[in-house]
């Protein structure tokens, strides 16, 4: 029996929630009461919020107001109502990014946040505490199906500068202790040296669930299978999240820590927009968002679709029909788990954005991406690695642009792929993929099956999937 987390969900969480406000608990009971509804009374309970919204923002979000001539509409049918609005692309919000704000937003209130920009182009917006716990509300809501609880015993692989630098204060160490009861491992941290010193640190710990990117989460797991290391822990679940996962790290993953793999769909500007049920189907999180599903130009399978989401509970920057950039396709199946949200088959992963370096090193897009924060000046950025020597990135300039920020995420890029040639091209503009999705990173070759490669590959039948799915 984990006593900590007994006293984390009764005894520390109910404090804080009087403290500061804080309602997680109560909005996640909210949900929980109504997930098993039939499909027509949650999208009634939707119908409403999204009603409520758009009101809202007819009458406070200069963006929106000029659609004053639709509240009748609004009123008797929202969603189609919806329809008239124009669908928000990243590039629209980011110019105009003033006019979403909503007049009663209260900034000193609210927290600027941002994206990595895995569409090439971060996005910056106001969220307010209410706006957050709904997203952690949601959150809870999914793993709840796997029978987590708030305070169970987490151990985090995180690779995002900004939270494990926030985690080394002690405010936040204390907070990470605490209230989220979590130990963090920087996935940068985990490499074959110093997995036997990680694996001791996680055994002592003994997580009740894994929290992780998926590429942190098999790289651990790898590493622990190579140095033949069992952790002997019992956990509910790895539950992945900000990247696509693919079946190749799924299947190690399973094998290695002998529980299921939970996928979480979600996304800093987006919200929690799907949790994975025990059946393996991804369940929509409708209470919380409203998600349309439109065509893409130019893409053959008419099951993928381009996902818009109006996040049902965001007040201070509101964004309706806004376009993440993600393709996903519909499922038609249904699930018969009980879950009353309607689900989707699959967020659709690009095996194409994998790098590989002279080392045998895999660095997947997410790498990038985190550097890439970091050119505050640029506005979209591309990478494409011509083979294993030579790449090429491609920079459109922001307002505050600075070289040095430049010649900094090409310093860094160096630092792991070694000796390589990256050429610096100027551009006013990055041509779009069918999706309406920049792709940031673009490999253009095979991946080579390289000397330094054959110990992952004896890993086996994981590392040939990669290697099959790509030749
Ligand atoms: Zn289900």
């Amino acid at each position: 029996m984990d006593v900590f987390a007994i006293l984390i969900r009764n005894v520390f969480f109910p404090l804080m929630e009087l403290f500061k406000g804080n309602r997680i608990r109560k909005k996640l009971n909210i949900l929980r009461s109504n997930q098993l509804k039939s499909r027509n009374e949650i999208e009634n309970i939707q119908k409403e919020e999204l009603k409520k919204l758009m009101l809202f923002c007819i009458e406070h979000v200069p963006a929106y107001k000029k659609f004053e001539h639709l509240r009748k509409k609004i009123m008797i049918s929202p969603e189609k109502a919806l329809l008239e609005f124009p669908i928000l692309e990243k590039k629209e919000f980011n110019k105009n990014r003033d006019l979403y704000l909503s007049e009663k937003a209260n900034l000193s209130e609210c927290i600027l946040n941002k994206t990595g920009g895995s569409t090439g182009e971060p996005v910056k917006f106001y969220i307010d505490r209410e706006t957050v716990e709904w997203y952690e509300a949601a959150r809870y809501l999914g793993l709840s199906w796997w029978g987590i609880n708030i305070g169970d015993r987490c151990l985090m692989l995180w690779a995002s500068l900004n939270d494990i630098e926030n985690a080394k204060n002690l405010k936040d160490k204390l907070k990470e202790l605490v209230l989220k009861n979590r130990l963090i491992i920087s996935s940068w941290e985990i490499n074959g040296k110093n997995i036997k010193d990680i694996a001791k640190r996680v055994q002592k710990y003994k997580p009740s669930f894994i929290y992780a990117y998926p590429s942190a989460a098999y790289k651990l797991a790898s590493l622990l299978k190579e140095n033949k290391i069992d952790l002997k822990l019992k956990l509910k679940g790895v539950v992945t999240t900000a990247e696509n996962l693919y079946k190749y790290q799924k299947d190690l993953i399973e094998e290695v820590f002998r529980c299921p793999v939970i996928n979480e769909y979600g996304a800093r500007d987006g919200g929690i927009i799907a949790y994975q049920c025990k059946k393996g189907k991804m369940h929509l999180m409708s209470l919380t968002g409203y998600y349309e599903f439109v065509d893409i130009e130019g893409m053959e399978d008419k099951n993928k679709k381009a996902i818009l989401v109006t996040d049902l509970h965001n007040y201070v920057m509101p964004r309706l029909r806004y376009r993440l950039g993600d393709v996903v396709t519909l499922d038609d199946e249904g699930c018969d788990c009980g879950i009353g949200f309607p689900t989707i088959k699959e967020i659709d992963g690009r095996i194409d954005e994998i790098f590989v370096a002279k080392s045998g090193e895999v660095y997947d897009s997410h790498f990038f991406n985190i550097l890439a924060r970091e050119m505050e000046g640029v506005l979209q950025y591309q990478l494409i690695q011509h083979d294993l020597d030579n790449m090429t990135l491609k920079i459109v300039k922001g307002k505050r642009f600075d070289e040095r920020e430049v010649e900094q995420f090409v310093k860094s890029i160096k630092s792991k792929f070694g000796d390589i040639s990256i050429k610096v091209d100027y551009v006013n503009e990055i041509p779009t993929g069918p999706s309406g999705k920049i792709k940031y990173t673009i490999r253009e070759y095979k991946i080579p099956i390289m000397r330094t490669l054959l110990p992952l590959v004896k890993i086996g039948a994981t590392m040939l999937a990669l290697l099959s799915i790509d030749l």
